[in-house]
């Protein structure tokens, strides 16, 4: 392994303040864990929750990050799964108790003893971390380093979200269409799903951006598609838009909360809900979802469109990211 002892990080010191460049000792693999040397980092949208204090169980001060791909450089004792040299990928889900009824029941996402990357546990704003490897994922050989990173959140909860939605869905509704969207939209398109694609109002570049990747219609989410859909995902953090999403929704249908933060939803006749519509939250993802999202993307082919930032430049791509800017997702390269 590398001979130097320190590292670069962008550490989060305390909620509601830009990251600070920070030397850290690289930490050492303890038992069933690797060391990784980061090669990119994907930004998330609840990287920006756990910077603004939405989310208050971080550990601080904290090095964010959850959508890891590097290359094993250590391995820790009862590690057999991975070698020195391998590349893995590392999500949010970083340990869970394994014990409790949800564990039990496959329903890993709702372990309450679970750590999560970047937020419980060290991630990969960072040029090394270290991960649980029984959390990790080979990665497909057709993706670079940057290009796989969105897969490990934006397209597992994106998977998982979709999912929900049930089979035999034959139109299908994405609210904000950012990091996770754009990578939904192509397995949907695979599946022979029609993609309608709602953007803020006027985000003409993010419409077009919608169509690129197959979506038959994209219009502002003030709008109304020209049918009835049988199932819409929400990724923007805006409480507004569940109601909004339940009126394009047919009888039946079902509306999938796929962020972990939103703003207050406001209050809705009862009438909209009514007909068996369904409103349903997504939280984090199992291995499972995982393993199922990392079979799929090169079958479909999945493309990810990414932006990618100095690892020193964090902060700038946290900016571009809170203010809409970026078709794709932002990946920080240590
Ligand atoms: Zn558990
Ligand atoms: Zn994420």
């Amino acid at each position: 392994m590398n001979s130097k002892e320190v590292m670069q990080a962008m550490v989060l010191e305390k909620a509601g303040s830009p990251l600070v460049a920070q030397q850290l000792p690289i930490p050492q693999p303890g038992k069933g864990q690797v060391l990784i040397r980061v090669n990119a980092c994907g930004v998330c949208r609840t990287d920006l929750h756990v910077i603004d204090g939405d989310l208050q169980d971080a550990k601080l001060p904290l090095i964010l990050g959850h959508e890891i791909v590097g290359q094993v450089v250590k391995t820790g004792d009862n590690v057999n799964s991975f070698k020195s040299g391998q590349r893995v990928g590392v999500p949010w889900l970083g340990e869970t108790c394994g014990r409790c009824d949800f564990c039990l029941r496959g329903e890993e996402n709702l372990c309450s003893s679970a750590h999560y990357t970047g937020y419980q546990i060290d991630g990969g704003f960072a040029e090394y971390t270290v991960a649980d490897a029984r959390y990790c994922f080979a990665l497909p050989d057709g993706y670079g380093d940057a290009e796989a990173a969105p897969l490990l959140c934006a397209g597992l909860i994106g998977y998982r979200s979709y999912r929900m939605c049930g089979t035999g869905i034959r139109r299908l509704g994405l609210y904000g269409f950012g990091a996770s969207a754009h990578l939904i939209a192509q397995v949907a398109v695979y599946d022979g799903v029609a993609v309608y694609a709602f953007t803020r109002p006027l985000d003409e570049r993010k419409q077009s951006f919608a169509h690129s990747l197959g979506a038959v219609w994209a219009g502002g989410s003030d709008e109304l598609p020209p049918e009835p859909l049988d199932a819409a995902i929400i990724f923007a953090p805006v409480g507004d838009l569940v109601p909004a999403a339940l009126q394009v929704v047919r009888p039946g249908g079902v509306v999938v909360c796929a962020g972990i933060h939103m703003s207050d939803i406001p209050s809705f006749p009862y009438a909209q809900l009514w007909e068996e519509r369904s409103i349903r939250s997504v939280a984090n993802l199992t291995r499972r979802d995982g393993q199922e999202l990392i079979n799929l993307a090169p079958k479909v082919p999945l493309r990810t469109s990414i932006h990618t930032y100095p690892l020193r430049k964090a902060n700038d791509a946290i900016q571009d990211l809170r203010q809409g800017n970026l078709t794709g997702a932002a990946v920080l390269i240590p």
